[in-house]
Formats: structure tokens, sequence, C-alpha cells
């Protein structure tokens, strides 16, 4: 029975890395009618805060990562941890090292010099019984060391293959208990890794020197090691690494700028993954039955934004359009992106499904349903401000534009296109002007931009008498009569 875990430590907000192991856990956990676990790794004090917690929960959810079992914490955990330490101490396979923190940095910067990896000399094994009186005496606090006493090792990784290790050379004994009383990373992983029966551990590149460590700790505490699967690290666009931008990469990021959970969990599956038959776009539902851990390579991948976007994109054109309505509705809301029209709201979204990459965009594109009033306030800021609005709606050209428009408008019946391709014609044969000298203005006028969607979809949603209030306005605003 397949048991995996993802296990975040809080120290801050889940990012594309952490979400790739989560997911991947997962879609093998359900592909194989496994249990999913989540462990919450927080015995770092320091460094673990509650609300990167509670964050991690919420993203999970929200992506629909949902745990079989757990939450586990670390920190209420640290009993059993003391009794393994114990164990371990009793059985001469691990013991308190008086080994000071000065010691240690001493080491380090010898090997420095020497251009060595700092792998600690096991010195504190050998240290007499008075040694231990002295450094006692002094006030060492020691920590607990495990002791590597079969160095070579060699494991089959689900991903990389067979990887071999010599810990002799890397790293000596290691600390499996802080002088504080607290046990390491390493110690706590092996506990809750055997006693949850875990059998499978999915994670990433940076653990794999940590695994040869995990291992022989397991097998002296009377656990059978799981098998591990090191999934290669991401890098940024430019091939640098990731570390160095996670704000922007995290799952809460990727949310409010509008990625749908689905579409986010599609594109990161590709990080790494290599679905068989090019087929690039899963449904979550597709998704959980495509995933096939054989089929994750080794080659490391980068997270491309405009990938990100196009699979995005697809996702949103592929909704119902009840469904879409739905979520770029609550994301506006979301976002204090209020309009009390819905009819004119829901039009205008479904003239855009197509279009956009994120619901992010919808707040730029929508500019022009606000309400006429809300709308001409911004406008006169920006006249105020003496814009590159301004400056194109009071060239003269575009004022005499603009001042037509109004006026012909209200000579008009028709609506949407209709009334756009008549508005053209008159406006075009009144001012002798054609092209972007009239649909400059235009697109100024109603929508304070000057770039953007076809101004024909516009006039599908605003109606005439909306219309015709924002042409006057500008005509009077941009030629000093208000
Ligand atoms: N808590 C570790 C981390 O966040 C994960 C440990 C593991 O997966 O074994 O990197």
């Amino acid at each position: 029975m397949v048991r995996v875990r993802f296990a975040p430590s809080p120290t801050g907000y889940l990012h594309i890395g952490n979400i790739r192991t989560a997911l991947f856990n997962y879609l093998f956990a359900r592909k194989e009618g496994g249990t999913f676990i989540l462990r919450i790794e927080d015995t770092d004090k320091e460094r673990c805060r509650p609300e990167y917690q509670e964050a991690a929960l919420e993203d999970l959810s929200w992506m629909e990562i949902q745990w079989d079992e757990g939450p586990y914490e670390q920190s209420k955990r640290l009993d059993i941890y003391q009794k393994y330490i114990s164990k371990l101490i009793e059985e001469g396979k691990a013991y308190p090292c008086y080994v000071t923190e000065e010691e240690i940095e001493e080491i380090r910067r010898i090997a420095h010099l020497e251009r060595k990896p700092p792998r600690f000399d096991n010195r504190g094994r050998f240290f007499t019984k008075e040694e231990i009186e002295k450094r006692k005496a002094r006030g060492i606090k020691p920590t607990v060391r495990f002791k590597i006493e079969n160095p070579q090792l060699t494991m089959h990784d689900l991903i990389r293959g067979e990887v071999s290790f010599n810990l002799d050379e890397m790293v000596g004994d290691f600390v499996i208990q802080r002088s504080d009383g607290i046990p390491t990373f390493h110690l706590a992983v092996c506990v809750d890794d055997g006693l949850m029966e875990i059998t499978h551990v999915i994670r990433g590149e940076d653990h794999l020197s940590n695994t040869p460590k995990h291992i022989l700790l397991l097998q002296a505490m009377g656990f059978k090691p799981p098998q591990y699967g090191h999934l290669s690290l991401i890098h940024g666009p430019g091939g640098e690494p990731l570390s160095k931008r996670l704000e922007s990469v995290s799952v809460r990021e990727f949310r409010r700028r509008g990625y749908l959970p689905q579409a986010l969990a599609n594109y990161i599956a590709l990080l790494g993954w290599a679905p068989g038959d090019n087929c690039e776009i899963f449904s979550w539902d597709k998704l959980q039955k495509a995933f096939d851990l054989k089929q994750v390579n080794k080659s490391a991948s980068n997270y491309d934004p405009k990938k990100l976007d196009w699979v995005n994109s697809e996702h949103i054109k592929a909704m119902g359009e009840q469904a879409y309505l739905k979520v770029a509705c609550t994301f506006l809301k979301e976002n204090n992106f209020n309009i009390d029209d819905t009819m004119k709201l829901e039009k205008a979204l479904l003239l855009f499904k197509r279009d956009i990459h994120t619901l992010g965009e919808l707040v730029d594109v929508l500019t022009f349903l606000e309400a006429e009033a809300e709308y001409e306030r911004k406008l006169e800021e920006e006249f105020k401000k003496k814009t590159d609005l301004y400056r194109i709606l009071t060239n003269p050209s575009a004022q005499r534009v603009t001042a037509s428009t109004s006026s012909t408008i209200t000579l008009l019946n028709s609506e949407g296109e209709q009334l756009y391709k008549e508005l053209v014609e008159k406006v075009g044969k009144d001012t002798g002007m054609k092209g972007k000298d009239i649909f400059l203005p235009w697109r100024m006028s109603l929508t304070r931009k000057s770039h953007g969607t076809e101004l024909k979809r516009i006039f599908e949603i605003l109606r005439r008498k909306d219309l015709q209030r924002r042409f006057t306005f500008v005509s009077k605003l941009s030629s000093g009569q208000l």
C-alpha cells in the first residue's frame, strides 16, 4: 500500500517548487490508490511561523490537493523523537558530543582554506571521560551525533537511477539533536517516515545529499527505508536559481494574479513530467488519471511564465460559460472591482473569455464598465495630471472628432455594432477624418486607454446613452467647457 507525504516547513509561503513536490506526491498516491499525508516540519522555532502554516493549508486546499491524513505537526511530537534519540544512545549508535560551536567553526575554516568539504572529524566520539567531565564543568551543553559506521552507500533513486555516496568523505558523524534539546530535521524526518510507514519519498534534489544519512538513520532505528525519488530543481526563465525570486512564484501570488488552480497544477506537472503523447493541456481530472511517476525525468526545468499564461488561457477557454462567469466574478469581487450592472458585466466577461491569459487582466480590460460618475471622475483626474490622455484628447483634430460624435450620436437610434458603423461613416463625413484619427480619440474617450479590444465590441456592451454621455463629457472637458 503506497503511503507518501508532503512535509513543508512553514518558513515562508509555498512556492512553485514546494507545490510541485506536493502535487507529484498527491498524483502518485491517487494513481496508486494510496494515502497522501500532510506533515508540518516546524521544529525550527526561530524560522517557522504559524501564519505560514495556515497559508500552506489554504493554498493546498485552493489547489484541491487534499490530504488523507494529517496535518501532523512535528513540534507536538518532541517526546517521541526524544525516545528514539535515547534509544540510539543506549545502543551505542549515537553519542552526546561535547565539541563546541567554536571548534566546529575552526574545522570549517580550515576546510575552507584547504578547499575541502567541511567534514566533521568525529573527534567528540573519542573524548575520554576526563575530557567530557572537564567540558561539562565549563558548562558546555552537548549535541547528540549519529555514528556513521557504513559510509559507502548505493541506492536506486526512482527518478535518477543508481546513485552512490561516500559519507565518510562528505560529512562524518552528524547531529541529530541540538544542544538546546531540539531534534534536527534529519532525526524528526526519519522517525516520522518510519512511524508513518512512508513507502515513497518524493522530494526536491536539494535533499539528495541528505538521503544517505536518512537511510542509515532509519536502518539504525529498525525501520525499513522508503524508496526515494528526487526531482530536479526548477530554475528561473533565464536558468537562474529560482530562490532569488520566491515571492513572485508563490502560490498566493499566482492566485492574486488570476491563475486558475487547475491550470497552475497542469503547468507545474509539466515541470519534470513528460506525458508521452504530446498532449500538454490536462483538466484536473485528466491529470489525476494521466500522471505517471515513471514519466518524470531528471532534466532540469525552467519556469516559463509565458507558457504558464498559455496553459491558463487554454483552461479559461475550455471552461463552460457559467463556471467561467462564476470564477471571474468572484475574482473581481476579491479585487474590489465592483460593477452593479450584472448583465453588462457578464456580457463583457464572455466577450473577453477568449482573449485573456489571466483573470487579473480582466481588471484592466474592464475599466470601461465603471459607472459613469466614477468613469468621469477618473478621466478628469487624468486631465489634471496632463497625462497622454489629456494630450491626445485636447489635440484640435481629436476635439473636432469628439464634438462631432457627441452631436451625431443624438441623431441616431441604433445600438451596438450598427450604431458603430453609422457613426464611423457620419463622423468621417462630418470631420473629413478617418481611421486612427477617429479611433484613437474614441478609444481614449470610452476606455481612457490607447490600446485594447476592438472598439466595435465596446459598442456592443455600452448602451447608446452611456456612449453619448462619455463623448459629450470628453468633448466639453477637452474644449474647456467644464
Ligand atoms: N521539510 C522539508 C522541506 O521543506 C522536506 C523534507 C522532506 O521532504 O524529506 O524541504
